[in-house]
């Protein structure tokens, strides 16, 4: 395999720094492999390395940025998954791209996802499903399943994506790879092609815990085109803790106990990363979380009632698909939206649109926002005694395509263990504990509020300890690369 492939995102900006790596060598190198893709992880691959100044003193240094694709880029298709928004090219760039351009991570591609980021399998995307490098006949988790696959396929060296209700963590748990979802307001939003404002939040996607950070810096900040966005306390900096002495980790049994339907596996890999922390110094004891069961049922409620909010804007005028445009207005927007969404996002509308509706306003969404803040309660007290909060990522590892298509609920248990976090709105970050059945394994640590910097260290110290090893991902990768 090339052996730039081989490279960390940060080991690559490192050399190319030190000049012992050309940095359009490096893009062209990711460019190949982007393009010959075969896994369906990207919907853009750029046509070539960008022009002008070498990067090499900036701190991204030239890496190449994986982009899921509803974040828009300037002039380059951004399509959320979406028929309706087949051929949009927005006019402007998203904060968060802009901010990582900026810092020196060029646009490689725009990734493979789940239609407006409503999924965990990539299956509900316009643009086809994408499939898990470690098993082609499994799914990537979603809702940015491109971004993770790139990832772990090495087609990227890293990516952002979004999490609404667990979409980074998922399919970072699914592909053997790393994913963090900031506190909410870290990172602007501003460009974010909405799906549920008061939980969406962008974060990257990498190989390692070292690459999360350093990419995370460049993102966080206040933008004052985004009113909840806010300036991220202190500095984000590059991990460096081996050992977790003094860290005191709680498991609620509220969403690793068997109501989770935690798969044995993963279990096995859970109680294994749980043994390995003890051994690097910190404490394992059981904490409680109450409503976090019911927090699935308050997100599928919240999330689909700001959905039908912000797909109200996808009418046929303004962009991407119209259809029967010489019929009469209301023609044009029914043809239209019935054309352009697909089923699932045709399903959040109408759950969304019915929880709002007066009559039922308190008693779905009114309820739902109880239950919400209870959630936030929960955690608060539970960091009174604990410094993260730990789960499996996803209760089983990656499915058979098609596997739990027909059966919306079984797919939305994927969320299990994290959904509480955004609605909480704290951070979170998944890692690669080891593999069950030859599939990766996530473990999910979760943190308060504008904790990133101590999950990063302590993400970094597991991290080292269980010494992941995603390179057949990676090889699988190789085979698009000559294909
Ligand atoms: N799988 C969840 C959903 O379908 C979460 C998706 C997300 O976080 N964007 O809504």
């Amino acid at each position: 395999m090339n052996e730039l492939i081989e490279l960390t995102a940060a080991a690559a900006a490192q050399r190319v720094r030190a000049r012992e790596i050309d940095p359009a060598e490096l893009f062209e190198a990711y460019r190949a492999r982007a393009a010959a893709d075969d896994l369906n992880a990207f919907t853009w691959v750029a046509p070539r390395a960008p022009a002008g100044e070498y990067p090499g003193d900036a701190p991204l240094a030239g890496v190449p940025l994986a982009v899921k694709d509803l974040f828009c880029t300037e002039g380059v298709p951004s399509q959320a998954g979406s028929r309706i928004l087949e051929g949009y090219r927005p006019p402007y760039t998203a904060t968060v791209v802009a901010n990582l351009q900026r810092a020196g991570a060029p646009l490689l591609g725009k990734t493979n996802q789940d239609e407006f980021a409503m999924g965990s399998s990539n299956e509900n995307s316009a643009y086809g499903p994408v499939l898990n490098p470690w098993d082609r006949a499994r799914v990537p988790g979603g809702s940015p399943g491109g971004s993770a696959a790139a990832v772990a396929a090495g087609l990227a060296p890293w990516a952002i994506g979004t999490d609404t209700g667990g979409s980074i963590r998922q399919p970072a748990a699914l592909c053997g790879i790393v994913g963090l979802k900031p506190t909410y307001g870290a990172c602007s939003r501003f460009g974010m092609i909405a799906f549920a404002s008061s939980l969406d939040q962008a974060g990257p996607l990498t190989r390692d815990v070292t690459d999360a950070a350093l990419l995370l810096a460049h993102m966080v900040g206040r933008d004052r085109r985004d009113s909840t966005s806010l300036e991220f306390p202190e500095a984000i900096r590059v991990p460096r803790a081996e050992d977790l002495s003094g860290i005191r980790l709680g498991v609620p049994e509220e969403l690793t106990g068997a109501g989770g339907g935690v798969e044995p596996g993963v279990r096995e890999s859970f109680e294994a990363t749980l043994a390995r922390a003890e051994g690097l110094g910190a404490s394992v004891e059981p904490c409680r979380l109450p409503h976090a069961p019911h927090a699935l049922s308050a997100y599928y409620l919240i999330a689909p009632a700001e959905a039908s909010a912000n797909l109200a804007r996808f009418d046929g005028v303004r962009y991407g698909l119209r259809e029967d445009g010489e019929a009469g207005l209301v023609s044009m927007y029914s043809q239209t939206r019935s054309h352009g969404f697909g089923a699932e996002v045709k399903r959040r509308i109408m759950l969304g649109t019915y929880a709002l509706s007066s009559g039922y306003y308190d008693a779905y969404y009114g309820t739902a926002q109880k239950v919400r803040t209870k959630i936030a309660e929960d955690f608060r007290t539970a960091f009174e005694r604990f410094d993260f909060i730990v789960t499996p990522t996803s209760p089983w590892t990656a499915f058979a395509l098609g596997a739990k298509t027909d059966d919306p609920l079984a797919m939305y248990l994927n969320d299990f263990c994290t959904v509480p976090m955004p609605l909480a709105g704290i951070p979170a970050i998944s890692i690669p504990s080891g593999l069950s059945d030859g599939l990766p394994v996530g473990f999910q640590l979760a943190g308060p509020a504008f904790s990133e910097n101590r999950l990063l260290d302590a993400a970094h110290a597991l991290e080292r300890a269980i010494g992941f090893d995603g390179s057949p991902a990676r090889r699988s990768g190789e085979s698009a690369a000559r294909g």
